[in-house]
């Protein structure tokens, strides 16, 4: 029986960073910053506030890199989820939409500095990264993507249907194009390494520390964890998903989507002479998502989707085989290695946020599951407008008060169960493209 909401999961199992000591909040603690959620948007945003002098502590419901920055795919991309950067200045405004832009298309180049800056084991590898087209219906707009970059002076090759193969060693692409600053690399070991740059800077970090409750007192924040009481002049929230509604409505900014992923284990060394030669990572446009990359051991590690989830560790191991047989046909897998599952975090306009909650009370993050390279700008750039050293005026999207999900329940509900129409869609694309020629 294979423990599907294992803690000892692939990337934990591969990485060499050590684990960051276990610290919890067992007695009452007085602060100038607290930052609520350690992924890499709360690590990152304890860094800045440490390194402007503030006593910093970083409260967390659990473990370092076991939510969603640990578990996920570790492509490092410098593009958006969902929007060419022309929507986004349109979007914007040519002063936003330019920061907007610069923060996306330069954020792999900010992992490779934290990276190099803070000596991450974390296995990164900069070779680039590959949208590549499912079906011949998404090529216009993945261009328009390419276009964008490239104009703005950014690293952007066009790949055409010959040359894709050749990059990924596969004939079912229908062309797309090539960001050369993104890669990837192991999540769960840049997490402990970022941890690692944190505590190094000060920041007192204390996981197993869920926020429960928050209320204003005296001018400072109360925060209520299980072993005792936080006071704090500043709190930032990094929770991506809140796991219980300390603030109201906190609960309701994004919606769950859970998927899951597999390695192969290692692949035999001429199918990794066949396969990414050149060692990028790869998402494909598909609506189901689908992305692979290599890991450390020289297996390929995919993401996959479950509508119902029994069986869902064996149905899952099945179903990325035979996806990578599709994709690579001959490829020697019938059922793949390692399974695991994470949690992301969407909205439906899939644009990351900024909420001014209270004063002193901000809120950051919300990626839609492409929040590898920017949670580390984000949570940055969010410590630098709480500190007043950016103006709000050039974050790089509006502050806005609390956004909830609208209806939410309902979208909670949409989040788990559209996966068999969106699937639908994607081979309908695909027949017809295949149809096509
Ligand atoms: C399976 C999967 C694959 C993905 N693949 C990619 C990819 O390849 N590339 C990419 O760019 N993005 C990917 N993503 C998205 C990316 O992982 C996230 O956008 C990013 O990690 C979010 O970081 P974060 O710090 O904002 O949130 P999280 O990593 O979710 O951290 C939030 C933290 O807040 C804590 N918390 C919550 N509530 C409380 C509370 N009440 N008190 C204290 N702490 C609390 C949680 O325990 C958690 O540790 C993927 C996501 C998943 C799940």
């Amino acid at each position: 029986m294979i423990n599907t909401s294992s803690t000892m999961f692939h990337w934990r199992m591969l990485s060499r960073e050590p684990e960051y000591p276990l610290t919890v909040v067992d007695t009452d603690i007085e602060t100038d910053v607290a930052v609520i959620g350690a992924g890499l948007t709360g690590l990152a945003a304890a860094l800045r506030f440490a390194r402007a002098g503030a006593r910093v502590l970083l409260l967390d419901a659990g473990r370092i890199g076991q939510a969603a920055s640990g578990r996920n795919n570790g492509q490092v991309i410098p593009h958006y989820g969902s929007h060419t950067p022309q929507d986004i200045e349109a979007q914007f405004g040519p002063h936003r939409g330019a920061i907007f832009n610069r923060m996306v298309g330069g954020a792999a180049d900010g992992v490779a500095r934290l990276v190099r800056d803070h000596d991450l084991a974390c296995d990164f590898v900069q070779k680039g990264w590959i949208q590549a087209c499912h079906a011949t219906s998404s090529v216009a707009r993945v261009r328009a993507v390419y276009d964008g970059w490239k104009e703005r002076g950014y690293q952007a090759e066009w790949l055409d249907r010959g040359a894709m193969t050749d990059h990924i060693g596969s004939s079912v692409f229908y062309g797309g194009w090539k960001a050369g600053s993104g890669g990837y690399l192991n999540p769960y070991a840049f997490c402990q390494g970022m941890a690692r740059a944190a505590g190094a800077a000060g920041v007192d970090i204390r996981q197993n520390s869920a926020v429960l409750d928050m209320e204003r007192v005296d001018r400072r924040w109360l925060l209520t964890c299980p072993g005792g009481k936080v006071f704090a002049r500043e709190v930032m929230v990094a929770a991506n998903l809140p796991q219980s509604a300390f603030w109201p409505g906190i609960d309701k900014v994004s919606v769950p989507v859970r998927v899951y992923q597999v390695s192969t284990g290692r692949l035999e060394p001429d199918w990794q002479a066949r396969i990414l030669p050149g060692r990028e990572g790869v998402s494909d446009t598909s609506r189901v998502i689908c992305a692979f990359r290599y890991d450390s051991d020289g297996g390929l590690a995919m993401v996959g989707q479950h509508t119902l989830w029994h069986d869902a560790a064996n149905r899952g191991r099945r179903a990325v085989a035979a996806r990578l047989r599709r994709v690579f046909p001959g490829l020697p897998l019938q059922m793949a290695d390692r399974y695991w599952e994470g949690t992301i975090a969407a909205v439906v306009d899939r644009l990351p946020r900024l909420m001014a909650l209270a004063p002193g009370l901000n809120f950051a993050g919300i990626y839609s599951g492409r929040g590898v390279a920017l949670s580390v700008a984000w949570g940055d750039m969010a410590a630098g407008l709480a500190l007043g050293d950016v103006a709000e005026r050039d974050a790089p999207v509006p502050v806005t008060r609390l956004r909830t999900v609208p209806f939410h329940a309902f979208g909670v509900q949409y989040a788990r169960y559209m996966h068999p129409r969106l699937r639908a869609q994607d081979r309908r694309e695909v027949a017809q493209s295949e149809n096509r020629g």
